[in-house]
């Protein structure tokens, strides 16, 4: 007789042996899916911080000084989705204030309210302790001119802002920081070392 019915769908250990090859190809598949999404937001950022870097360069022309906060120049750089970071958990509205001084290195959506994802270092008060910046603006010509740092995204190996970040190292940091230059160009440091350690040779 013809097997009229014989096929009554998957036995039980059929479809465990199912379940377990999706088990195992969505491990394999995973991390190579997210490490594909944190590239392509780090490129995201990446382009962020060089448009940014031409704004300032822009308003540095006009007024022969920079700007006295990073969102000061929003004129120059159009789209205001520029100041947000892709990974930036907050999304630039970030109400911050850098404790050691009296201006802000994170200002969030204090002058911009659609927010800022990026630091200015210029008004960090450990950059004008370990003589980056002067205070300003307008700022002076910054320690290593036109490779001393004017921006930087950690949204990258840090998912909470520290404005206390000074001469300990950062317990646990993983990662990279972003980082705008004068000159426009944006590199990457490891989050490890302390700012009073830094120097241009850390670049990468
Ligand atoms: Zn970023």
């Amino acid at each position: 007789m013809p097997a009229r019915g014989r096929f009554q769908g998957f036995s039980l250990v059929e479809l465990l042996v199912i379940i377990g090859i999706i088990a195992v190809l969505t491990a394999i598949l995973m991390p190579v899916l997210m490490n594909s999404r944190r590239a392509a937001q780090r490129t995201v950022c990446i382009s962020n911080l060089r448009q940014i870097g031409l704004a300032v360069r822009m308003y540095r022309d006009d007024y022969q000084e920079l700007p006295p906060y990073l969102s000061a120049v929003r004129v120059y750089a159009g789209d205001l989705r520029l100041f947000v970071c892709p990974i930036d958990p907050l999304e630039g509205k970030h109400q911050v204030r850098d404790t050691l001084g009296d201006s802000f290195r994170l200002e969030g959506d204090f002058y911009l309210p659609s927010g800022v994802s990026y630091t200015y270092v210029p008004n960090w008060a450990i950059a004008r302790l370990l003589g980056w910046w002067q205070a300003g603006p307008p700022y002076g010509e910054g320690k290593w001119s036109e490779l001393t740092p004017l921006s930087e995204c950690h949204w990258h190996w840090a998912r909470q802002f520290n404005p206390t970040w000074q001469t300990d190292r950062i317990s646990g940091a993983r990662g990279w920081v972003l980082i705008l230059t004068l000159n426009g160009a944006v590199r990457r440091v490891r989050a490890e070392p302390p700012p009073d350690e830094f120097t241009p040779e850390r670049y990468y």
